[in-house]
């Protein structure tokens, strides 16, 4: 039998552009118990999106730390001129607006990991998400773990 993973209705909090194609929103957690290892993911599907091949739904890594997860989680994404109806209708929403997150899901994270195991981390583009957010939770955790982040993007 197939696992049913939880489910919550999360008010949309902000929407920031943090660069020409890059947009970070903020879902509002609180009073939900809504908890999270850092480098889950979430799936994100949105009502009112038509004729997108791929459906209503994309997965998103959780980009804020796990150490916020009773505030807010953040989803960061990047927005072009010719992206899918689904993009767009993501690009649409506006603070107070509501989406279905699934999850957490996924294994990559640090767990099974020695708490002084050094980690070297790399990442292009966008996939940097996860690692904002294992970084940001080691920091908060008050952890002394030793992280090299290698990263690689297309403009400075
Ligand atoms: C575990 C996991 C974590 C992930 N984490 C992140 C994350 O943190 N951030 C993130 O951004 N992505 C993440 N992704 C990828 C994300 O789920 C999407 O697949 C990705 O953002 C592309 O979605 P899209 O709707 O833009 O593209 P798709 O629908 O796959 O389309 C690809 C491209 O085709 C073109 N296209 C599609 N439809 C049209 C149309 N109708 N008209 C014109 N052009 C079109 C657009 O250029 C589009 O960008 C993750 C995926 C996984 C599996």
């Amino acid at each position: 039998m197939q696992q049913k993973h939880p489910e919550y209705t999360l008010r949309l909090a902000h929407a920031e552009t943090e660069a020409p194609t890059i947009k970070t929103y903020t879902f509002d957690t609180s009073a939900l118990g809504f908890k999270f290892t850092a480098g889950e993911y979430v799936k994100v599907v949105l009502d009112g999106v038509v004729g997108d091949p791929r459906g209503n739904q994309r997965e998103f890594s959780i980009f804020s730390p796990a150490t916020r997860s009773a505030e807010y989680i953040n989803i960061t994404t990047t927005i072009e001129p010719s992206d899918s109806p689904y993009k767009n209708k993501l690009n649409s929403l506006k603070p107070g607006d509501q989406a279905t997150v699934i999850g957490p899901l996924g294994k990559f994270t640090l767990n099974g990991l020695n708490d002084d195991a050094e980690v070297v981390l790399i990442a292009g583009g966008i996939g940097i998400t996860p690692f904002r957010s294992i970084i940001l939770t080691e920091l908060a955790s008050g952890s002394s773990r030793r992280i090299t982040l290698i990263y690689s993007a297309r403009t400075p």
